[in-house]
C-alpha cells in the first residue's frame, strides 16, 4: 500500500497519549494529573495554525511559547538550516576557533541592538542565559577589585528560567518552594503590578513606588554589596504585566545612582515583540546586559545568549584572563544560522515597524472593547501581548476566590474552541506570531469572546458571581 499518512497518523491519538504516559516526563506538568487526562499531540503547523492529532485545528495565540515570531512554516529558516546542516553542522566555539554563522550572527546582532550593545556571548536557552548573567556580572566586579559587590536584585513574580540560577533569579513563590531556591546572593522586591498591587493609587504614583522599593533595598544591603539589578521589560509567564511608564525610568535612575549593573530579561520582549527590536527600547531605559532566546531564532531551533554592553565588555576584554564559563552548544552553527535567516525576515518583512504602527495599536483598541465584558476587571497590552484579567466581581474589581481556578476553566473553553490562550492565575494571555494580520487579529478576538462567554456561563451556572 503506498497510503500518504498524515503527519501523526503512524498512531492514533490514543496510542501516543499511552506511550507518553508511560515515557515522557513533561516541564511544568503534574504528571499524576496528566497521565489520568492524556497529553493533547500536536503534529503539523503552518502560519499562525496548529493541527492535533485527531485533526483539530487550532488558533496559536501563544507563538508556542512566546518564540514563533515570524510564524510557522518559514521556508528561508527551514532552509538555512539545512545548508548549514549539510556544511557543518556542529563546531564549537571553545579552543579558539569559531564559525562562520556564530561570527555573522554576532555582527548582526550587535547592528539590531541598541548602540551599547557591540558584543554577545551565547548560550543554549533563555535559562543559561541567565546564568550566564550570573556568572558575567559577578566576574566584571571581581575584575574591578569590589568582589564583595555580588548581590543581584530581582522582582517577586518574575521569570528568569528554570535552571538553579534562572529559578534563583525569578521570584515564582512555587519554584522556590522545591530544591531549597534561591540560591544565597539574590533577593527580591515588589513587582510593579498596579492590579495587584497598586490599587487606589494613580499608575503613574504606583510605577515610582515601585521602584522605590529598588532603592530601599539597596541602601538595606549597601551600594558597595550590590552587583545588579535584574527585570523583563514587560513581566511574561508573571501575567503580561506592562509596567507604568513612570516604573523603568525610575529604575534606571536608581541603578546609576548607585552604580549598580541594569540586566534586561528580553527573552520575550527581544526581537519586534513590544514593536521595538527590544522591550527597554519601547520603556526607555538603557541595559548594561540583555538576555535574548525564544524570538531570536522564532523557536525553530534552541538559541540563547546574553548582548553585552561596552561598560562590561571592555573591563573583561582589557583585563585579559580566561572566563571559565561556556556551553558546548555556545554559537551552534545550525542554531545561528537560522537566526539569522530568522533577523532578516524581521527585518525584510519590516514586521517590528508594523507591530508598532498597524499591528499593535490594533490589538489595543481590540482588547480594550474587551474591558466591557462582565469578567473583566483588566486589559492591558503591549506589542502584539495582551491580558484579560477575569474578575468576580466588575465594579470592585474583586477577583475570584483562587481555588475556583477559573483561568483554567477559560483555558479550557479556549482549547475546545480552537485558540490556545494561556492562563497565569485569572489572568488570560495571548502573544500571537508578529505575522498575524489584522483578519487573524478580528478571528481571535471572536474566539476570546466566546471563550469568555462560555466561561461567564459557567461561573454563573455554579454560583461563583
Ligand atoms: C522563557 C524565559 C526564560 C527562560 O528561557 P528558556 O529558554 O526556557 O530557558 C527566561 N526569561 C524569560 C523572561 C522567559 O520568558
Amino acid at each position: 500500500m503506498n497510503a500518504v499518512l498524515k503527519p501523526g497518523a503512524e498512531r492514533t491519538t490514543a496510542q501516543w497519549q499511552a506511550a507518553d504516559a508511560a515515557h515522557y516526563l513533561h516541564p511544568f506538568t503534574d504528571f499524576k494529573a496528566l497521565a489520568n487526562k492524556g497529553s493533547r499531540v500536536m503534529v503539523r503547523a503552518d502560519n499562525i495554525y496548529l493541527w492535533d492529532s485527531d485533526g483539530h485545528k487550532i488558533l496559536d495565540a501563544m507563538s508556542g511559547l512566546w518564540c514563533v515570531n515570524v510564524g510557522y512554516g518559514q521556508k528561508a529558516l527551514i532552509d538555512a538550516a539545512t545548508k548549514q546542516m549539510t556544511e557543518l553542522p556542529f563546531y564549537n566555539s571553545f579552543f579558539q576557533t569559531a564559525t562562520p554563522p556564530a561570527i555573522e550572527l554576532a555582527e548582526l546582532l550587535a547592528e539590531v541592538s541598541p548602540t551599547q550593545f557591540k558584543h554577545v556571548f551565547f548560550s543554549g536557552s533563555g535559562s543559561e542565559g541567565n546564568d550566564t548573567v550570573v556568572r558575567m556580572v559577578r566576574r566584571y566586579w571581581d575584575v574591578l577589585g569590589q568582589p564583595e559587590r555580588s548581590v543581584i536584585i530581582s522582582r517577586h513574580n518574575a521569570y528568569h528560567g528554570s535552571t538553579v540560577a534562572g529559578a534563583s533569579l525569578g521570584g515564582m513563590s512555587g519554584m522556590h518552594a522545591q530544591g531549597g531556591l534561591p540560591i544565597p546572593g539574590i533577593t527580591h522586591v515588589e513587582q510593579p503590578f498596579w492590579f495587584e498591587c497598586g490599587q487606589g493609587m494613580t499608575r503613574d504614583a504606583f510605577g515610582l513606588k515601585a521602584a522605590a522599593a529598588l532603592e530601599t533595598r539597596i541602601l538595606e544591603i549597601g551600594a558597595d554589596k550590590v552587583a545588579a539589578f535584574i527585570g523583563e521589560p514587560v513581566q511574561g509567564a508573571g501575567g503580561v504585566i506592562v509596567p507604568p511608564d513612570t516604573y523603568w525610568p525610575e529604575i534606571q535612575r536608581i541603578c546609576d545612582k548607585y552604580g549598580v549593573l541594569l540586566v534586561s530579561d528580553e527573552v520575550i520582549c527581544g526581537f519586534g515583540r513590544t514593536g521595538h527590536w527590544f522591550g527597554c527600547e519601547r520603556f526607555g531605559f538603557r541595559p548594561d546586559l540583555m538576555t535574548f532566546a525564544k524570538g531570536v531564532t522564532s523557536g525553530y531551533v534552541p538559541l540563547g545568549g546574553v548582548m553585552v554592553g561596552e561598560r562590561i565588555a571592555k573591563v573583561l576584554i582589557e583585563q585579559g584572563g580566561e572566563f571559565n564559563h561556556g556551553y558546548t552548544y555556545s554559537g551552534h552553527p545550525v542554531a545561528c544560522a537560522v537566526a539569522i535567516a530568522n533577523i532578516r525576515l524581521l527585518q525584510q518583512g519590516d514586521v517590528v515597524r508594523r507591530v508598532h504602527d498597524e499591528l499593535g495599536p490594533y490589538l489595543a483598541q481590540q482588547f480594550a472593547l474587551l474591558a466591557e465584558h462582565p469578567l473583566v476587571g483588566e486589559v492591558q497590552t503591549c506589542g502584539l501581548m495582551g491580558a484579560v484579567q477575569l474578575v468576580q466581581d466588575k465594579s470592585r474589581l474583586k477577583v475570584f476566590a483562587p481555588e475556583h481556578e477559573v483561568g483554567m476553566l477559560c483555558r479550557g473553553h479556549c482549547f475546545a474552541s480552537g485558540l490556545i490562550m494561556r492562563a497565569v492565575g485569572d489572568r488570560m494571555i495571548v502573544a500571537p506570531p508578529l505575522v498575524i494580520t489584522r483578519a487573524q487579529i478580528d478571528e481571535m478576538m471572536a474566539l476570546i469572546r466566546r471563550c469568555l462567554d462560555l466561561t461567564l456561563a459557567d461561573v454563573t451556572h455554579r454560583g461563583w458571581v
